[in-house]
């Protein structure tokens, strides 16, 4: 048989990957089969995916029910289009279930085929509402730094991590970051906000993106006002609010959407991953009534925005299998009860290691901030490399997880699948444990291992 990791190194340039590290040391591990919680490498060695793989196989692996529905939809009717007004049963059903789904008011949906393209749609959407109503001049587009919103044209220049602007050009026009409000307050964040509005002139801005839960920046949850506070900033200076839910939406945070943890309800929310776990690939846009409204009193006929892949029959059947195994099986009230556990567990590590600084979760999405003294809160230097030697102590234990280094941090992030039980729970904050000690110890900073 072809060696699989040669023809890795070979053939197949890796999405937001190290491709020295792919050449130098191969693939990581070459997936074969998952099954719950768990996957297995092709040489046969288990892992918990302890972050739904990319923060997206909300109901776990190998769930046939969504391969049968994927099977039936193709043998009746693979693809349809949906442009020029033509529609098909699925993409119309899966339109109404997320409209029950999402706050109240938000109701109407324009589907994609991922997050990047949901954000990219949202920015068009956002400045043809404003455009619509003869108010061309508010196109700018307000996020947060550390914000993570995709890598298409205007999502890579939506996220406020400059690495990926720099990787081919540079910021584009009309994007603009505020401060967030990690390691900092509600006030700052928002004085932040509002100085940035009133230079620019709110006459020039379109809309506002913010992640719930900032997920790839580090699993950064806002302080308890600061999203209500973002909602009035919005009232107050006529901008819209649009919620990035890619990774927060359809259950991971204990509530069907993240914004419900504040009781914020945004202009609009943009999905994917949870929508269909990963299954196949999905996701959209879900705007308001009123968005809803100016798009069909004051449009001038065509909306020139479609993906042909906008509300694929096939997708948008897994996706409504997917919804209904989330109702049926109560996950996203098993998010928020074992993301207490999560929890704990995480303090329990806390405890035991002189390295762990802050953690911290909301549902089963959740972080532990490594620090070189946590008593002082004394960061690590670069060099010493400690996130990827967790990530990797990790690894040799069975555990899939995921590290940020952006800005000095060093951020393990958790978020298993939704149907993780107690006892998995339990396994997984023992192999954590395992993993960090160990490190500690290597770099002799040790007093319990
Ligand atoms: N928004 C958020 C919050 C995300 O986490 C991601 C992906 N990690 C995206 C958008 C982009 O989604 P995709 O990779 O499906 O284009």
């Amino acid at each position: 048989m072809e060696d699989l990791f040669e023809l890795d190194k070979k053939h197949f340039i890796h999405p937001t990957s190290s491709i020295i590290q792919q050449q130098t040391d191969g693939a990581k591990s070459i997936m074969a089969k998952g099954d719950g919680i768990y996957v297995t490498d092709t040489n046969n060695k288990e892992y918990i995916d302890a972050v739904s793989s990319l923060w997206n196989v909300n109901i776990g692996h190998g769930r046939t029910e969504l391969a049968e529905v994927a099977s039936e939809q193709m043998k009746k009717l693979a693809f349809s289009s949906a442009f020029s007004t033509f529609s098909h049963e699925p993409a119309i059903r899966l339109a109404k279930k997320i409209s029950e789904l999402t706050p109240q008011g938000l109701n109407a949906v324009f589907f994609t085929s991922g997050g990047s393209e949901s954000n990219d749609s949202a920015v068009k959407l956002s400045r043809h509402y404003w455009k619509i109503q003869n108010k061309a001049s508010k196109r700018k587009i307000i996020s947060l730094k550390r914000g993570y919103h995709g890598v298409a044209a205007a999502s890579t220049s939506i996220t406020g991590i400059p690495e990926f602007w720099d990787m081919a050009g540079h910021l584009m026009n009309d994007f603009l970051h505020a401060e967030t409000p990690y390691r900092s307050t509600t006030e700052k964040a928002i004085e932040s906000l509002q100085s940035m509005i009133e230079q620019e002139t709110a006459d020039t801005i379109a809309a506002i993106f913010v992640e719930p839960v900032q997920g790839a920046g580090g699993v950064l949850i806002p302080p308890a006002d600061y999203l209500e506070a973002v909602r009035e900033i919005c009232d107050f200076y006529n901008i819209l609010f649009i919620a990035d839910e890619v990774i927060t939406g359809f259950g991971r945070t204990g509530t069907m959407f993240g914004m419900e943890n504040w009781n914020v309800v945004p202009d609009a929310m943009t999905f994917a991953k949870g929508v269909t776990s990963g299954y196949i690939p999905m996701g959209g846009v879900v705007v308001s009534d009123h968005i809803h409204t100016v798009l069909k009193e004051k449009s001038k006929g065509t909306l020139f925005h479609g993906f042909t892949y906008s509300g694929h029959p096939t997708a948008a059947a897994v996706a409504l299998k997917n919804i209904e195994i989330i109702e049926k099986e109560s996950l996203v009230t098993n998010a928020k009860e074992r993301g207490l556990e999560l929890q704990n567990g995480f303090q329990k590590i806390k405890k035991e290691s002189s390295i762990v600084g802050e953690v911290r979760a909301i549902g089963l999405i959740g972080a532990i901030e490594l620090m070189q003294d946590s008593a002082t809160g004394q960061p690590f230097t670069p060099d010493v490399g400690v996130t990827p030697a967790v990530i990797n102590a990790l690894h040799e234990r069975g555990v899939i997880s995921r590290g940020v280094t952006y800005d000095g941090s060093n951020i393990l992030c958790f978020a298993p699948p939704l149907i993780i039980t107690k006892q998995e729970v339990n396994e997984l904050i023992s192999r954590i444990s395992d993993a960090i000690l160990f490190v500690q110890h290597q770099l002799g900073v040790s007093q319990n291992y």
